[in-house]
């Protein structure tokens, strides 16, 4: 996918591409938002412009146009129908959040009049009591502050009954402390932008606008409503915390990229519409690998709109399936034993509109790509505890280290060429099976980086794949927002250690580039790896070489605590202290929660739904083997007798693990809840299989994964 885009009202993007002859607008694009075009309809001028370069440019808002600003929105808004206006933000929940208020306000008698002023834009006021804050709003200051981000654009949020303005914003408590995603991410932004510009500078080219993109691939599992509705568990929790894998799954694999059935098309195109009026660039659809699992993926965008756009893109799924007789599942692992749903999040850096991951033709070019690709191996490195610790969570935990997810180890995958490349530098000699001599920095252009697909790697974390990394470990249910803030602070840092070391030297630019990459190569190297990242000597191989492994999500998040990354990130303004010690204080809170939600979930369906069954069933056997020893029935009972013993026997288990995972509940032990309910899960999964089909409580496997 390349970056053309028609001016639709994607904010920051829209400048880029332009409409070429030829070109057939798509109706009702960016409809749904307060875009460029629509700025310029409905503001005066000036105040147009002024608003664009702050959109565009990344200049400060003008404080003085927010009236001008706030009418044209009004006007813009209220010809959308919209009725109501609401900042929209992304608290620590995971999720959204909105607060409506009318337009309209009482003037006269029984008169009211369609109100939004400028203060209303700019800046709101909410309870923050009940939202996540991991200790930083004190018990007596309970307010929270949304504050606009003009750099995404307002859009209109619509419903059977009319629509609502949304307004982007952050959300933060009164002394200033970042109480959602978006704040960290824009200063995360801010701090690689800044990094960048230094090191552009150092290779003499003249400042320009950084802007850090982002595409991110979004999976996803459809059920039909009605299995749905039957499963309290995925209900509750979003996971079948029970269910035997069915005879046929995903091991034929003929459902990715297979015929995509009528009924799901007719989802996806719904979600589409939707999408593209809101101005979301939905790009690709596709079935994936696991029965009812499929892909959504956009077209890269500024980071902030892009992440932004993918909670959008989950709430639409949602409602799209609703409206079709689905769920949407957006759990990282709705179902044992297939695959689980990743948002794999393709970043980069470009300047002045240039993709600086883009193997450029010049070896000036080359010089700068191979400086920032070394620049993020040395910050995968560094900071992969800190990479692993943004993707933690409890329904990632289930899906990172399976046999078909990334490992919960970080490593970075270059690709044959690259790797060439890297060793070349490294050694300062000629690979013998490129035939070329050996790569000098500034001098030398790069031998075709190919970027065909069979040179892709699929199991590894982090890959770079031709003109951009690819994240693959975030989960599919998680924001952006979080691991890219890690991504954009370690490079930061990363880049701003690269100048240093060059300003430091002095003497000949290119040559002093060339030791310095040298050397990064050599310290950093270990991160490196093309092999499978899914086989056991992975794991292995990557504990000799010393790279964190850390399977669980508390192992991760201890990462926040380490005093040197509480300092990165205090450095870079993306966190402060507080803000660090606060967002681990919640994912470990969110993890617990969750983890005892699922466990409470099992225990009940297990006593409550699956137990009666089994007795049911027990007891019927029971009762036909007595009468056939009344009537000296001989034959059959043999049969009747072993199934009754295994029921027996079940239910005997069934009873001990429901009290052991009760008792672990009460011990408010995470780890032991796990441990306790996958062995539940065990037991109750084996009773599926002896239980007559049409008296089993819960819709099967074999019918969720396949009847829709
Ligand atoms: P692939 O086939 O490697 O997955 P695609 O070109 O289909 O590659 O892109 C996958 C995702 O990566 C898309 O969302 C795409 O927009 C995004 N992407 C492409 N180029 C960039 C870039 N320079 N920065 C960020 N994301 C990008
Ligand atoms: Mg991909």
């Amino acid at each position: 996918m390349k970056a053309r885009r028609t001016d639709t009202g994607m904010g920051k993007n829209a400048k880029k591409g332009s409409a070429a002859r030829g070109d057939v607008p798509v109706p009702h694009y960016g409809e749904d938002v307060f875009s460029q075009e629509a700025m310029l309809r409905h503001l005066p001028a000036e105040s147009a412009r002024k608003l664009l370069a702050t959109i565009n440019d990344g200049l400060p808002l003008d404080p003085s146009i927010a009236e001008d600003v706030a009418r044209g929105m009004k006007e813009w808004a209220i010809s959308k129908g919209a009725t109501h206006f609401t900042h929209w933000f992304q608290p620590l929940t995971g999720g959204t959040a909105e607060k409506h208020e009318a337009f309209a306000e009482p003037c006269g008698t029984a008169q009211a009049v369609a109100r939004f002023s400028g203060r209303n834009l700019i800046g709101g006021e909410a309870d923050a009591s009940s939202f996540p804050s991991g200790g930083l709003r004190s018990t007596f200051e309970a307010r929270g502050y949304t504050a606009w981000d003009p750099t995404s654009p307002a859009f209109i949020k619509r419903h059977e009954n009319g629509a609502t303005l949304c307004i982007p914003t952050v959300f933060c408590s009164y002394t200033g402390a970042a109480l959602d995603t978006k704040t960290p991410l824009l200063r995360s932004v801010q701090a690689v932008s800044r990094a960048t510009v230094r090191l552009m500078e150092m290779f003499g080219r003249p400042k320009a606008h950084v802007a850090i993109t982002l595409g991110a691939e979004q999976e996803y599992f459809l059920v039909d409503r009605s299995f749905y509705e039957k499963r309290p568990d995925l209900l509750q929790t979003g996971r079948t915390v029970f269910g035997a894998a069915p005879a046929k799954h995903q091991q034929l694999d003929d459902h990715y990229y297979g015929a995509i059935r009528p009924r799901i098309l007719k989802f996806m195109t719904e979600a589409e519409e939707r999408l593209w009026r809101l101005g979301i660039p939905a790009k690709t659809r596709h079935n994936e690998v696991a029965p009812a699992q499929f892909e959504l993926a956009p077209m890269f965008e500024d980071i902030n709109l892009a992440a932004d756009h993918n909670m959008l893109i989950m709430e639409t799924l949602r409602i799209a399936a609703e409206a079709n007789g689905f769920v949407c599942l957006l759990h990282e692992k709705p179902f044992d034993g297939v695959n689980g749903s990743g948002k794999h999040c393709n970043w980069s850096i470009s300047y002045g509109g240039r993709n600086l991951l883009s193997p450029g033709e010049s070896p000036r070019d080359n010089a700068i790509f191979l400086t920032f690709l070394s620049a993020v191996v040395r910050a995968v490195d560094l900071h992969a505890d800190l990479l692993r610790a943004s993707v933690a969570g409890a329904g990632n935990d289930r899906r990172l280290g399976g046999n078909e997810a990334p490992p919960a180890i970080i490593s970075v995958f270059l690709g044959d060429e690259l790797t060439a490349v890297m060793k070349e530098i490294e050694t300062g000699r000629a690979e013998k099976k490129t035939g070329r001599t050996a790569m000098k920095i500034g001098v030398d252009t790069l031998p075709p980086i190919p970027r065909d697909t069979t040179d892709r790697n699929r199991t590894s974390p982090f890959a770079f794949t031709g003109n951009k990394f690819e994240f693959r470990a975030p989960g599919s249910s998680q924001n952006c927002a979080s691991s890219q803030t890690v991504l954009n602070t370690i490079v930061a840092e990363s880049i701003d250690a690269i100048c240093d070391k060059l300003e430091a030297a002095g003497g000949d630019f290119n040559e002093e580039l060339q030791k310095l990459l040298q050397r990064l190569i050599r310290k950093h190297k270990r991160i490196l790896f093309s092999g499978d990242g899914y086989g056991p000597d992975w794991q292995a191989e990557a504990q000799r070489r010393g790279l964190p492994n850390l399977p669980t999500a508390l192992d991760a998040i201890e990462a926040l605590a380490d005093p040197a990354n509480v300092a990165l990130f205090a450095r870079y303004g993306v966190y402060s202290e507080g803000e660090s010690a606060s967002r681990r204080e919640i994912a470990a809170e969110d993890y617990r929660s969750r983890t005892t939600i699922e466990g409470k979930v099992a225990l009940e369906i297990a006593r409550s739904m699956i137990r009666p069954v089994v007795a049911d069933e027990f007891s019927r056997l029971a009762a036909a083997i007595a009468t056939a020893a009344k009537d000296s029935i001989k034959v059959g009972v043999k049969g009747l007798r072993a199934l009754v013993l295994k029921l027996g026997a079940g239910l005997d288990d069934l009873h001990v693990k429901c009290e052991r995972l009760e008792k672990a509940l009460r011990k408010d032990d995470p780890r032991g809840t796990i441990a306790a309910a996958r062995d539940l899960r065990s037991t109750v999964d084996a009773l599926e299989g002896l239980v007559d089909d049409s008296r089993w409580p819960l819709p099967k496997y074999r019918e969720m994964l396949f009847i829709y």
